[in-house]
Formats: C-alpha cells, sequence, structure tokens
C-alpha cells in the first residue's frame, strides 16, 4: 500500500508522518548506502517522533554531511494550522489545511485525568448519517498516514509536549472519532497508529486510542487483530428501521451483523468493553423503550459493553432536536439499573462548533460565518523545541 512520499511545490520531500519503510525508501533514494539506512531510519525516527525536530539542524548526532544531504532533498513540515480556536471549557480546535487546500479539523478536550485528542480520518465522510454535520459535506477523500499522525504533531508542538514524557501527559489518549469514516480508510488509519503508537516515538498505548466506527463490519475483524486498539460503535438506534433511516450503513450492514461483528471483537472482555456511542435525539431514540430494546440486544450477544449517551449537538439547518433532560436521564438510569454503565457525556467546546458531529470544513465558503465567536486561541501553533 505504500505510496510515494509527498513532495512540496519546493521540490523537497516532507519527511514528517513517514513510517520507517518510507523512511528508508527515501534514504534509499537519496543514496544512502542499505547498510546504513536502517540506522540512519533509527536517528531519524527519534528526532521526529520522540523530540519532535522541524529542522535536520537539531539532529546533533547525524553526521553533518547526511544532515546536509537531507536538508538539500527534503523538509519536515506539518499541515498548516489555517485556524486555530480555545472554547470558554478549554477545548481547542485547529483547522487544518492539507498540501492541496482541503482542510479537515482536530479537538483536544483537557480533562482532570487525561487529555483526549480527536483526529479526523478523512476530508468529509461519504456516509450520510442523518444527524451528522459531516455527513453532509459534498467534498470527500481519504487523509494519507502522514496527513493523519500530523495532527498528532501538531497538538503536541501547540501543547508543548516535547521530548514525549514517560507519564503525566497532556495528550494521553486518542479518538478517531473527527471526520470521516477510519474503517473505510483502513490502511492509512492502520499505518498512522503504528506510527503513533511506536514504542520509540509518540508511544502512546493502544489502550489509550479508540477507533470509531458507523459499523462497518467487514472491517472490524482486522482492526482488532491489526491495530489492536479499543473499539467504539455508533449505534444511535435499537431497531433496524429507525437505524435504516437515520444511518443508511445500516441497510448494508443491519444490526444482528453489527451485533455480532461486536461480540467477537478481538481481546473485548469486561476490561476492555466497546463503547456504544448513542445520540439522544428527540421522539427518534430515546424512549424506555428504546432504553429496553438496547439492554435486550446488550445481553443476547452477550457484550461486555458501555453505552455513551450523547446529548444531540445541533447544527445549522439540522432538523433534530436534543432529548429533553428528564428523557436522557431517565434512558440512562434504566440502562445502569440493569447493569450496563451508561454515563451522559457532556458536550465539550460547542461554543466552536467543536463537539461530536458538528465538524465540518473542507474548503468551504462558509467558515467562520458558520462559528459562534469564540476566544481566539493566544498560545503559539509551533512552540519552540526544547
Ligand atoms: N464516522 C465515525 C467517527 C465519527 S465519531 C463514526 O460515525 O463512528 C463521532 C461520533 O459523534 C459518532 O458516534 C457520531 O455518530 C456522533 N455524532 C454525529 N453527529 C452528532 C451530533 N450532531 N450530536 C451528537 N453526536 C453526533
Ligand atoms: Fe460519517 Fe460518522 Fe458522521 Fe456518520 S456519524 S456521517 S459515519 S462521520
Amino acid at each position: 500500500m505504500q505510496k510515494a512520499p509527498a513532495v512540496a511545490a519546493s521540490g523537497k520531500i516532507n519527511l514528517s508522518g513517514l513510517t520507517r519503510d518510507e523512511l528508508r525508501d527515501v534514504l534509499l533514494g537519496l543514496g544512502v548506502p542499505e547498510k546504513q539506512a536502517r540506522m540512519r531510519v533509527q536517528q531519524l525516527w527519534h528526532w521526529l517522533y520522540n523530540r519532535g525536530a522541524t529542522e535536520f539542524d537539531m539532529m546533533t548526532n547525524v553526521s553533518k554531511e547526511m544532515r546536509a544531504l537531507l536538508a538539500e532533498h527534503c523538509d519536515i513540515r506539518r499541515p498548516e494550522v489555517s485556524v486555530s480556536l480555545l472554547s470558554e471549557d478549554g477545548t481547542r480546535k485547529w483547522l487544518v489545511r492539507l498540501d492541496d487546500g482541503n482542510e479537515v479539523e482536530a479537538v483536544f478536550i483537557p480533562e482532570d485525568d487525561r487529555g483526549t485528542l480527536c483526529v479526523s480520518s478523512q476530508v468529509g465522510c461519504t456516509l450520510t448519517c442523518k444527524f451528522c454535520h459531516t455527513g453532509t459535506q459534498k467534498l470527500v477523500r481519504n487523509l494519507t498516514a502522514a496527513e493523519i499522525v500530523g495532527q498528532v504533531l501538531i497538538a503536541r508542538d501547540a501543547l508543548g509536549e516535547w521530548p514525549s514524557p514517560a507519564d503525566g501527559r497532556l495528550l494521553s489518549n486518542i479518538v478517531l472519532m473527527g471526520m470521516g469514516e477510519p474503517l473505510y480508510n483502513f490502511d492509512n488509519v492502520k499505518a498512522a497508529m503504528k506510527i503513533v503508537m511506536d514504542p520509540e516515538g509518540i508511544s502512546l498505548s493502544k489502550r489509550r486510542i479508540t477507533l470509531s466506527t458507523s459499523g462497518v463490519v467487514p472491517m472490524m475483524g482486522r482492526c482488532g487483530e491489526e491495530i489492536g486498539v479499543n473499539l467504539a460503535v455508533s449505534l444511535h438506534a435499537v431497531r433496524n428501521e429507525t437505524r435504516d433511516r437515520i444511518m443508511p450503513i445500516n441497510n448494508k450492514y443491519p444490526l444482528e451483523e453489527l451485533l455480532t461483528a461486536c461480540a467477537n471483537y478481538h481481546g473485548v472482555s469486561n476490561a476492555r468493553r466497546i463503547t456504544f456511542e448513542y445520540a439522544m435525539l428527540k421522539g427518534v431514540n430515546d424512549s424506555l423503550d428504546d432504553a429496553r430494546e438496547l439492554v435486550r440486544l446488550l445481553k443476547k450477544y452477550d457484550i461486555p459493553a458501555k453505552v455513551n449517551l450523547i446529548p444531540f449537538n445541533p447544527w445549522p439547518g439540522t432538523a433534530f432536536e436534543c432529548s429533553d433532560w428528564d428523557t436522557i436521564h431517565a434512558f440512562s438510569e434504566y440502562v445502569f439499573n440493569e447493569g450496563i454503565s451508561a454515563p451522559i457525556r457532556m458536550p465539550r467546546g460547542r461554543d466552536i462548533m467543536a463537539a461530536c458531529g458538528q465538524l465540518k470544513s473542507a474548503s468551504e465558503k462558509v467558515r467562520k460565518v458558520d462559528l459562534p465567536k469564540a476566544a481566539p486561541e493566544t498560545i503559539p501553533e509551533n512552540t519552540p523545541m526544547p
């Protein structure tokens, strides 16, 4: 699946976000002898992903000649941050501009015991879930592995988190819950997560990474076996009739197939449950009957599960409404009393349109116009390297 590394208008090869194999190919292409390439890849890897280097001059253990060769033919560029917003609740959103001008969004959510980066896997999304803003975006393409990793690098630059701290990290978790369906971009998502999990680089444990899918059943097995991250499933309805209507992918992979794939997910146990996301949509999926059916299904398929109840986040032009608080509480309580954890996820970053399902950017004419007023980011994007 390997692709040619990105070459900038300057003609230079961007090393940022490349896999070990790709780095090796670049070095061999520059005439570095095979015997040396392995060691050079190790060095580059350390500087790129442990130290967050953006200049070859920083790579003090690499010979001067080698650094000059690299600087002549390569560079280390992050995708550009075109807009950066800070919510009143501390959530940050970056509008990330890719080399072809397309844009995606990444969101950082600080909490007491963790900091979660929500990463996009596609520009837009080919699926058209009716309650999701991203699903209304026309322009779609897969992100490269480098563009996915780029979002992590941008966040760590902004947080000043280089070199990789052993513990107490600000960016401690990643969720593939931004724009796009990650399992429709499997190879690149896999390559990107391998980079992010590599113990000699960014070194985030697979237990701290969660991939969310709308239910691409044929890829779920490979996700568990080949990437090994936690799984979240966008459920949102417990009857095929309703799910067909609000999530068209259900017509292809109905609930029975989806829940069977969840029950068989690699490594699933009581200690490692599947998260089911459930957006509370007024009058659509929020009755106590729905709660009963949800519990029945999870028990029938014997899935170690937790349910995240997400109050529906509105966006301009949506026909849906969020359920009333009493309804959400009653739903949560019912599921909880049946022995399944069902916390209500308080929305974060709504004022900057950063909450679940609100992400929509693309190279859209409406950009800031679309957004409510929010404090501009004050922290410089490219915090100098230590
Ligand atoms: N495409 C993947 C990853 C996106 S994750 C997926 O669908 O799973 C984002 C989560 O937010 C998904 O569970 C999605 O269904 C949910 N979501 C989408 N629109 C929403 C909205 N307006 N309010 C609340 N949650 C929403
Ligand atoms: Fe795509 Fe997920 Fe939104 Fe559905 S909910 S349109 S799969 S991003």
